[in-house]
């Protein structure tokens, strides 16, 4: 009996990759489960990405960003629209939204009409970020909030045309705390983008009123699905992120950028966490690209293809494994998580999400 179970597990094995199974233990290897990276960057083509793409068995979408400056709002839009064609199979699209002339009586007017055709160019989602809560002033001086009324239009247009919105909203709290420990996970990014290291500029509003701005946007737009990016700014503590999910049904999370967060937490608790919410974690990591590869030399493209590869195998460990592990100055051993649960947090939970079967 055992015999023939194993011969009919052995046998089985390719078509069962996209199956949930139970909790036994994983027997996928980190190549074949298929995958989708709900928060990535890839601005560029690389001659070694559909091979990278391949041989993890992923698709990925393409997240722009909607940033200003003095001179004007700047994206990526044309870009990622120029990369998602040449794999069209493998890549998908998400938007972007900036507050930047919410005063104006037809901003909402116009920004639905560029979303309309954004969407029809193949944008799946909308990306808002931390520009608001923490950047963007209206004419009066005062920093828009992601809850302000006069955003409500474009919610319900993106609720009629069943398109999802990932928010990036805050920041990890460690931006309104000094910043003296080398290990924080955080650290690296605040040297290097002192601009939003909210503890040194004080005029920035609070972490507690922007996560409340947050959460009330999502109280107010049921029907609207929202995707949390980076745990939805609060990967220091599992327990705050529960809180929300038990809270908005409309809610989801992914983990882009913030594996170091959770290292640094009790592995138990995490993933106690995952299991809990085995249907609304998505995977996402922020890895990206932000030069054409003319400018780069083989060695570089080399290098970056590496990287790239020992960084998802390392988190895969990290998911599916017991191994001690090392990630952004955090110590830990990893989760071990189920395949069922594997199976959820890399492809079927955004595969539900974005509707694509
Ligand atoms: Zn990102």
């Amino acid at each position: 009996m055992i015999v023939l179970f194993l011969f009919v597990s052995i046998a089985c094995k390719s078509e069962k990759k996209d199956k949930i199974q139970d909790d036994s233990p994983v027997t996928l290897d980190q190549h074949s489960l298929k995958k989708i990276d709900v928060h990535a960057h890839y601005k560029y083509e690389r001659d070694y990405m559909p091979s990278l793409f391949e041989k993890w068995n992923m698709q990925g979408v393409l997240v722009d960003v909607s940033k200003a400056d003095s001179k004007g709002i700047g994206r990526s839009w044309s870009e990622y629209v120029a990369h998602a064609k040449t794999q069209s199979n493998v890549f998908f699209l998400c938007s972007s939204l900036i507050g930047v002339g919410i005063d104006a009586p037809d901003f909402a007017e116009k920004q639905i009409a560029r979303l309309e055709k954004e969407i029809n160019e193949g944008a799946r989602m909308v990306k808002v970020w931390k520009n608001f809560g923490m950047v963007t002033k209206d004419a009066s001086g005062t920093f828009i909030q992601i809850d302000d009324v006069r955003l409500q239009p474009i919610w319900d247009f993106l609720k009629s045309r069943n398109i999802p919105v990932m928010a990036h909203i805050g920041e990890p709290i460690q931006a309104w705390r000094p910043l003296d420990d080398p290990n924080n996970p955080h650290f690296g990014y605040y040297s290097e983008h002192p601009e939003y290291h909210a503890y040194k500029h004080t005029e920035i509003p609070s972490y507690e009123t922007i996560i409340t701005a947050r959460d009330n946007w999502i109280a107010k737009n049921p029907d609207l699905k929202i995707l949390c990016a980076h745990l939805g700014s609060m990967s220091h503590d599992v327990d705050m992120v529960a809180e929300r999910l038990d809270k908005f049904p409309n809610m989801y999370v992914e983990t882009a950028a913030r594996f170091g967060d959770l290292v640094g937490q009790d592995s138990d608790k995490v993933s106690a966490f995952f299991e809990k919410y085995q249907d609304r974690i998505f995977f996402g990591t922020d890895y990206g690209n932000s030069n054409p590869k003319a400018g780069l030399s083989l060695e570089e493209l080399t290098t970056e293809a590496q990287t790239l590869d020992e960084n998802y195998s390392r988190l895969w460990t990290y998911l599916s494994t017991t191994d001690s592990i090392s990630l952004r100055g955090q110590k830990n051993h990893g989760l071990a998580l189920t395949e069922r649960i594997l199976i959820k947090f890399y492809y079927q939970n955004v595969a539900n999400f974005l509707e694509l079967e």
